[in-house]
């Protein structure tokens, strides 16, 4: 069986959530450690973050990324970094945001 998008998307949240907390087991200090995401430009932890070849992505571009790619929307880290201004990755953005909030009502029903 194939996997549907939101079985893609929602692996990959987990993948990229744990990313944040393995690093923060192997080096603590980094929870305190900020850099300028080179993807969105925000000021985010370096925990969770991810260096793609010239670029360091901050957790939640790494969640873009990575789920770009499982869907085979882009190849390369290149492709990103354009389509941030690309109405087409907003769109996919959104979807991961609602995807977290139907996640998160979920969560606080139980
Ligand atoms: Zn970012």
């Amino acid at each position: 069986m194939e996997k549907s998008q939101e079985e893609i998307i929602e692996e990959m949240q987990k993948v990229v959530h744990q990313m944040v907390i393995d690093d923060l087991e192997e080096n603590p200090d980094i929870a305190n450690e900020y850099f300028d995401c080179d993807c969105c430009g925000k000021n985010a932890s370096l925990a969770g973050s991810i260096q793609y070849g010239d670029y360091r992505l901050c957790n939640d571009c790494v969640l873009l990324a990575e789920t770009g790619f499982a869907l085979g929307k882009f190849t390369d880290i290149q492709d990103l970094m354009d389509a941030m201004e690309d109405k087409r990755l907003e769109e996919l953005c959104k979807f991961i945001k609602n995807e977290e909030i139907r996640k998160t009502q979920l969560e606080n029903l139980n």
